[in-house]
């Protein structure tokens, strides 16, 4: 697509980004208005230039070798006297009074029907053309050897100049240094070489909000995630980078920060304060910081579409999303190249496997979308689980095996469809058990027990349906669900369809939380507590979210009652529990271990069954086994109890 979309300027306090470029358009006017440049080179020792472009060619000072060399342990000889050797008629050599060792220099010629003892390295004497090996002669008294075979001249003999001739380019302009390279230059006596020098990149985090890790957290604060992950991608991808700290969203002082930074970098790269939101000051600065100034504000990418890419007098300025995953792919798919390319390296390849997607994955039309997967193997081949929540989240990082791109024009891919997928390492690691359903705190008990003996573990929170679901497909070996059957009134065994059965698990209290002496729930029954909240038109509750086994709790405690803050429906159990910590709610329902961590006071409902559906037919698998020995070990109960769960049966 190469269409520019336009949209309306809203008069709200935030601009609205006026045109938006495809990531196509957006890239080759970035690249056109940075290149071509003369690359920047500088000469190092050879140890110091790992990683980095050649920036010359590398023509051999000297012939390697630099004499003719003997490839084995042997006798250096002249051909000729061998013509005649056999077996059954040996030939009678004088050994010549002078063995040649690896950097002795021959001293005594070989003439007609003499040897001389020679070792892997040494060099040829003069008057030999051929080496034969120790083990096709033997000795002939003291000082003569018998041979048994012909040799042909040269035979055993590397010529000098044979592997590098002195004056041959051994190595091009713009070869990546390996240690195979480095080793080439060291055997032809290259100390020092010219390669391109490292874009030097001063990185920036900005916003009000940001502290740095190892910080105590104040109200309302996070930490700086950009910070390191930009710097990081930027040393995997060529740069030398410095990392600058976070600023406040204050003009002056952000202006200052990159007018320095500019002043002795290559690039400068800027995370948060793009989206033209108030108090987003980034980009009205970059207008003042040189030409041609800002290439394009507004990319049609998901998640990244806030990216602002400027140039300033010759150098890449770049604004990234605030949201670290926004910040990562848009920094690999429009930075990395332009970085690649100042560094004088060759693009990235990244490794690409093909997989089928499980579940539809809705996508919106107009802009090219990446969405992050997880790999387990099926039946048929490898299935893609996309692992996001949301632009926001950075989980989806550590779990993630590569990404998937959905182009601009497609607004889903469906169920089924076969896709490649981009690997963030050479190779996908396929994990001894996976385990795809309902997440729960006690579950990483057990896994961190396993991985300790060595099974690795893949586990997939995509809740308890969608776990059977895989289940069923054969791309899990376990489905940890918590599913209330009100028909029969019980837990997960009605759900339980052919080729799978049960695992017990353990048991969640479920029960009311609150901040401990609230006199509103302090000592009381469920049923008072619940009847103090709804004649209290001060309390605000915090509810969960349609489909949630606790949801369907809350709704029994409260009948037709729909009390303020019943529309707040928050999505995880930890997330109630920080909306009563943090007065946003004065009461909801989560289970014990959660209101535990979080210091809350908690009045018990009910148990929820938490088991596991294993795929039977997987049950002798050696990690499935291991899991369920560990299941029953009495550590692992012993731990699930300290955490605040009770043994199920
Ligand atoms: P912004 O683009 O500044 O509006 O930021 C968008 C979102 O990203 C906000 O939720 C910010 O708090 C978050 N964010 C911005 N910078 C960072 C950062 N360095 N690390 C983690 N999150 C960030
Ligand atoms: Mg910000």
């Amino acid at each position: 697509m190469n269409t520019s979309i336009s949209s309306t300027r809203q008069g709200t306090g935030q601009e609205q980004f006026l045109t938006i470029l495809s990531r196509e358009d957006a890239l080759t006017r970035f690249e056109a208005a940075l290149f071509p440049r003369p690359a920047q080179t500088e000469k190092r020792v050879l140890s110091d230039t790992l990683g980095l472009a050649l920036a010359e060619d590398v023509v051999a000072p000297v012939d390697v070798p630099p004499f003719d060399r003997s490839n084995v342990d042997g006798f250096a000889l002249r051909a000729a006297d061998l013509a005649a050797a056999s077996q059954a008629h040996p030939v009678r050599l004088a050994l010549n009074a002078e063995t040649i060792a690896c950097g002795t220099v021959p001293q005594i010629p070989v003439l007609a029907r003499t040897a001389t003892p020679i070792a892997t390295g040494g060099p040829l004497p003069r008057g030999a053309d051929a080496i034969v090996m120790m083990e096709h002669t033997h000795p002939a008294g003291a000082d003569a050897i018998e041979v048994m075979r012909s040799v042909s001249p040269g035979q055993f003999v590397s010529g000098a100049g044979s592997d590098m001739a002195r004056g041959e380019v051994v190595l091009r302009a713009g070869t990546v240094i390996g240690s195979r390279e480095i080793g080439m230059l060291a055997a032809c006596g290259v100390a020092q070489i010219t390669v391109v020098r490292r874009p030097r990149v001063a990185i920036l985090s900005t916003g009000d909000e940001l502290v740095q890790p190892g910080e105590p957290l104040r109200p309302a604060a996070i930490y700086d995630a950009n910070g390191p992950i930009v710097s990081a991608a930027v040393t995997e991808n060529g740069g030398e980078a410095r990392f600058l700290g976070a600023f406040p969203d204050d003009e002056a002082r952000l202006e200052a920060a990159m007018r320095d930074a500019l002043a002795d970098h290559d690039l400068l790269i800027l995370s948060g304060g793009t989206s033209k939101g108030a108090g987003d000051v980034s980009h009205r600065i970059i207008g003042r910081l040189g030409k041609p100034g800002i290439i394009a504000h507004g990319v049609a990418l998901k998640p990244g579409k806030p990216l602002c890419l400027a140039v300033c007098d010759g150098k890449p300025v770049i604004i990234l999303p605030g949201f670290p995953t926004s910040a990562m792919f848009t920094f690999h798919d429009m930075i990395v190249p332009v970085l690649r390319r100042m560094a004088g390296l060759p693009p990235r390849i990244d490794a690409q496997v093909s997989a089928r997607v499980p579940l539809r994955l809705p996508s919106e039309l107009g802009r090219t979308e990446f969405v992050m997967v997880s790999l387990v193997q099926g039946p048929e081949g490898l299935a893609a689980y996309a692992t996001g929540k949301g632009s926001g989240a950075i989980t989806s990082f550590a779990q993630a095996d590569g990404f998937i791109r959905i182009e601009a024009l497609a607004d889903h891919l469906p169920a089924g469809a076969e896709t490649p997928v981009a690997l963030f390492t050479p190779q996908v690691r396929v994990p001894d058990l996976v385990v795809i359903g309902s997440h729960c705190v006690g579950l990483d008990l057990v896994f961190s027990a396993l991985s300790a003996s060595g099974t690795s573990v893949r586990s997939l929170a995509v809740g308890s349906l969608g776990g059977l679901a895989a289940a069923k497909r054969g791309e899990c070996d376990l489905a940890p669900i918590h599913l209330f059957d009100p028909k029969t009134q019980s837990y997960n065994t009605p759900f339980l369809g052919d080729g799978l059965e049960l695992v017990p698990g353990w048991r969640r209290m479920q029960g009311l939380v609150f901040r401990s002496g609230d006199s509103r729930f302090e000592g009381r029954s469920v049923e008072e507590a619940v009847a103090g909240a709804l004649a209290d038109p001060d309390c605000l509750m915090v509810n969960r979210n349609q489909g949630a086994g606790t949801r369907i709790l809350i709704d029994q405690l409260l009948g037709p009652a729909r009390p303020d803050g019943y529309w707040n429906q928050p999505r995880s159990h930890n997330a109630v529990a920080a909306a009563v910590v943090q007065e946003r709610a004065d009461w909801g329902v989560t289970i014990a271990p959660v209101a535990r961590a979080a210091g809350l006071g908690f009045i018990p409902l009910t148990e929820e069954h938490y088991d596991f559906a294993l795929v039977s037919a997987r049950r002798e698998q050696p990690a499935v086994q291991a899991f369920l020995t560990a299941l029953q070990s009495p550590e692992i109960h012993a731990a699930l109890e300290r955490a605040g769960f009770a043994r199920a049966g």
